[in-house]
């Protein structure tokens, strides 16, 4: 029988599959879910004004997009407060963390994370054949930051990877701890820091910008408060010299027109962004008051979502099986502790935290048996 001639890294690879999607549990259990409550995508849509830009731009779409993304990059650099040279744009984070491992690491070489972490980025750590150290998150569900400079001292890895706000606790790290972890860092580590959520978060609570530092990457996206994740637009703030690296390696017309039109329309709705961090915000405390009336503790969130702390790995398994069996995707973590105990439920909009709430009530009822 004829074997394609795989190369020592894809032929090293695990067979599982790095994602099930829920279409794919949907194809398996043969009913669609009733509530999609479990990829953090956004309830409340994307502004009007985007959808429009993106409509409009459909009528060129025989025209590739234009490679630099010129208009969506002068905007975000003058967002930022930083140069064009700064700003690379790709297909969403999950991208863009495919081309730093890349122009980072070298196969069989250490890369840092937290374990049980955003599984896209390690997913592309071993697809490039570099080595995976992990390190388990406290107790508290926060982030060990000793413990990964730690493990970047210990390797000599060039790559750490950092979410704040994090995924899937809802955690967020102080400005101040941000920094001095920052400091901390070996002079020749580059700290990928992962801001999916930073919108949710008040500016007064973000890193600031204007201390822009050489060893960091961070990495930006429309998927989460511009309820664009379909579009697959995310973006890098970088030195020049990175940004430089990525449009070597980069596939030139990876983002749609569309998306770019969206995009840069996105960006100037200020209000709508405005009225979804309010609607976010208010559906977070309805999630921590349903989880109240059941006893449950849940992590307090910065993000999208609720971790709801289950106390016990059978208990939030059996939970999330009660669940998706009432039709509503939601996702645990699975894996170690103490993750494994968390099911993590994306905040949806008033109507469907209704619907939520007496499913919610009917899957915790068995789970006093454990
Ligand atoms: C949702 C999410 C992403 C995905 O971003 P895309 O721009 O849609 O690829 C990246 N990182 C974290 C931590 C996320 O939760």
């Amino acid at each position: 029988m004829f074997t394609p001639p795989f190369n020592r890294i894809i032929e090293e690879l695990p067979a599982s599959t790095p994602f099930v999607g829920p279409e794919t549990l949907e194809r398996r259990s043969g009913t669609p879910f009733a509530l999609r409550l479990g990829a953090n995508e956004s309830p409340f849509g994307m502004s009007p004004a985007a959808q429009s830009a993106m409509e409009a731009s459909l009528s060129v779409i025989s025209w590739y997009g234009d490679p630099e993304a010129y208009p969506l990059r002068s905007k975000l650099a003058a967002l930022h407060h930083l140069s064009m040279e700064q700003v690379a744009i790709g297909s969403g984070i999950d991208e863009i963390l495919g081309w730093i491992v890349r122009i980072f690491v070298q196969p069989g070489e250490p890369v840092v994370a937290s374990l049980g972490g955003y599984p896209t980025f390690q997913y592309h750590v071993h697809s490039f054949g570099a080595r995976l150290e992990l390190v388990p998150y406290r107790p508290d569900f926060s982030n060990d930051l000793p413990g990964l400079l730690q493990a970047v001292e210990v390797t000599g890895a060039h790559l750490l990877y950092l979410a704040n706000p994090d995924n899937p606790t809802g955690t967020h790290l102080t400005p101040e701890a941000l920094e001095s972890f920052i400091q901390s860092l070996p002079a020749d580590c580059m700290l990928i820091l992962d801001e999916a959520y930073i919108d949710f978060v008040h500016p007064t609570q973000r890193l600031p910008m204007i201390h822009f530092h050489p060893q960091v990457i961070r990495l930006r996206t429309f998927s989460k408060v511009y309820g664009m994740a379909g579009a697959r637009v995310g973006y890098a703030l970088a030195l020049p010299e990175i940004v430089h690296a990525f449009d070597k390696i980069r596939n030139h017309f990876g983002v749609n027109r569309p998306a770019l039109a969206g995009a840069l329309a996105a960006l100037k709705d200020t209000e709508f962004v405005r009225g979804v961090r309010r609607e976010n915000a208010i559906g977070r405390v309805d999630y921590e008051q349903m989880a109240q009336t059941h006893g449950i503790q849940t992590i307090p969130s910065h993000t999208n979502f609720v971790s709801f702390n289950l106390n016990s790995k059978d208990r939030a398994q059996a939970l999330l099986h009660n669940l998706m069996k009432l039709g509503v995707f939601v996702r645990a973590p699975g894996g170690a502790p103490p993750l494994d105990q968390l099911l993590r439920i994306t905040v949806g909009t008033p109507e469907q935290r209704q619907l939520l709430k007496p499913l919610f009530a009917q899957a915790i009822q068995t789970l006093s048996n454990f």
